[in-house]
């Protein structure tokens, strides 16, 4: 078998979406898998919707979820340029040929004719085809109308080629997911190949590049099977080898609609802006249509691409839950080594005073705040006490704990017992512990409540991270002057 030569092919006109990252990730792995080469290529044909910082966006995304790509834009390789808008001078010669051999042709029509085409099908109730008005045209024909200024598109005789490679009307390939798939290329349009103003269309473009680059197998989503049976014919109208088509089920949003920014984020970035690492995030999309043969579902990309079979992608459709991707990153930040933690949470955190924390109060605050996190931005509402003096008590905490005569007797034996204890974190466990037993005995008081009245006047909340954790990194004056504030702001 010749080599195994897969490609991405992107369209900057927007941020890299996560679908866009799993048909990424099912080609890197194909590649990985078959020792292949993983190739990114720009599709910017479409000027007006392409942008520098959607590239750029592509890019970062793609490497930080740790799909690097063997040939591509920047790294270059042996088929470059990568990116279509540097290749524009490649395809006139591909259009030149199959005019010569009358597998296209020129169209004059304007589009207002174009529309009414359109129009009197929709009265007569059948679907669109271009008509082939200017299939036939002679060659005077030809010059009048470019006498008159007008420009021809390309249109692809779609039935010549079909008819010249095929038995019947009927167009059929093997496809690497979904097994045999067959269309009427009749339905098929002759579709225009280059526009007026010279510039390719996708589905041409797409194929000489595909042609070009050698690749071997494309994989993208099911909604480019239409295109498949055109871009097909033209490999075939050219001599050009066809590679093998694999298409993938689409990603629906829980509620079976197709996922858009309603549901959540849908781009790489704005996963990670949420707080999402990209470990989480490519081990979920890998399952998105993929399951692990050992039905371990959280496993690094490495170890899915020892396992990964193309053949064992469903064909179906598949759900993006947001909730097993909240689990699945819960888990990947409970894995994170605590110094590369305390590096990610930063950018949550911004809006307080850092600063004010050593290097040491950080790690603590840090190692006792990471259990219940989600996302890394849950950080930004678990920590406000950490900083400053005072804290801001929340109401459920006044009223139910504090406002409480056991809150207040507990609070004031807290603070004149607490004052002379030695505030390292042994000592403070010791103490904390004699002093829920003290009122448990003395008073019945059940220990956690107790430790709801200490938490509350110096936390501000009712529940939260370990108690003698946030002791030590308060310090002993900050703990006491909130204790202490606390009973006399109470009722
Ligand atoms: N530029 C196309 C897209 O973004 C790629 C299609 C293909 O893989 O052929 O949808």
């Amino acid at each position: 078998m010749s080599e195994v030569r897969v490609r991405i092919a992107p369209s900057p006109s927007g941020n890299l979406h996560i679908g866009t990252a799993r048909t990424a990730l099912f080609n890197y792995l194909f590649a990985k898998k078959n020792n292949g080469k993983f190739i990114l290529r720009i599709e910017d044909t479409d000027a007006e919707r392409t942008s520098q910082e959607y590239i750029d966006n592509i890019f970062d995304s793609l490497k930080a979820l740790g799909l690097n790509w063997d040939e591509g834009p920047d790294v270059g390789g042996p088929y470059g340029p990568y990116t279509q808008s540097e290749r524009f001078d490649i395809y006139p010669k591909y259009v030149q040929k199959l005019l010569d051999s009358g597998f296209a042709y020129e169209c004059f029509c304007t589009p207002e004719e174009l529309e009414q085409e359109k129009k009197e099908a929709t009265e007569q109730k059948r679907a669109y085809v271009y008509s082939k008005k200017c299939e036939n045209l002679t060659d005077e024909e030809k010059e009048k109308l470019r006498a008159e200024g007008r420009k021809p598109a390309i249109r692809f005789n779609v039935a010549k080629a079909q008819r010249a490679f095929h038995d019947s009307s009927v167009l059929e390939f093997d496809d690497l997911v979904k097994g045999k798939l067959h269309m009427d290329t009749d339905l098929i349009g002759d579709f225009v190949i280059q526009k007026s103003n010279g510039a390719p269309t996708y589905n041409f473009a797409v194929v000489i590049d595909d042609a070009l680059m050698k690749i071997s197998h494309v994989i993208r989503g099911e909604d480019h099977i239409s295109n498949t049976y055109k871009q097909i014919l033209i490999f075939e109208a050219l001599g050009l080898e066809v590679p093998r088509f694999g298409h993938l089920g689409m990603i629906l949003a829980p509620d079976r609609s197709k996922l858009s920014k309603r549901h959540g984020a849908t781009a790489v970035s704005d996963f990670v802006k949420e707080g999402y690492l990209t470990e989480a995030l490519i081990n979920f999309v890998a399952l998105l249509g993929w399951a692990p043969s050992d039905g371990v579902e959280i496993k690094p990309v490495d170890e899915i691409a020892q396992d990964f079979r193309i053949g064992e992608i469903s064909s179906s459709n598949s759900i993006f839950e947001y909730d097993k991707l909240k689990w699945m990153n819960s888990h990947y930040i409970k894995m994170l080594p605590i110094d590369t933690l305390k590096e990610m949470l930063k950018p949550y955190l911004t809006k307080y005073p850092l600063n004010e924390l050593s290097d040491e109060q950080y790690t603590k605050m840090v190692e006792i705040t990471r259990e219940p996190l989600t996302l890394l931005s849950d950080i930004t509402d678990a920590v406000p006490y950490f900083f400053g003096k005072d804290v801001e008590i929340e109401q459920e905490a006044q009223e139910k704990t504090l406002d409480t005569e056991t809150a207040q007797q507990v609070l004031v034996d807290f603070v004149s017992k607490a004052k002379d204890w030695d505030w390292s974190e042994e000592n403070l466990h010791e103490k904390l512990a004699e002093f829920r037993a003290y009122w448990k005995e003395s008073a019945g008081i059940k220990p956690k409540v107790t430790m709801w009245a200490v938490r509350a006047a110096i936390t501000g909340r009712t529940c939260g991270a370990d108690m003698v954790g946030i002791l030590v990194i308060l310090g002993k004056e900050t703990s006491l002057y909130r204790a202490e504030k606390a009973i006399k702001t109470a009722v």
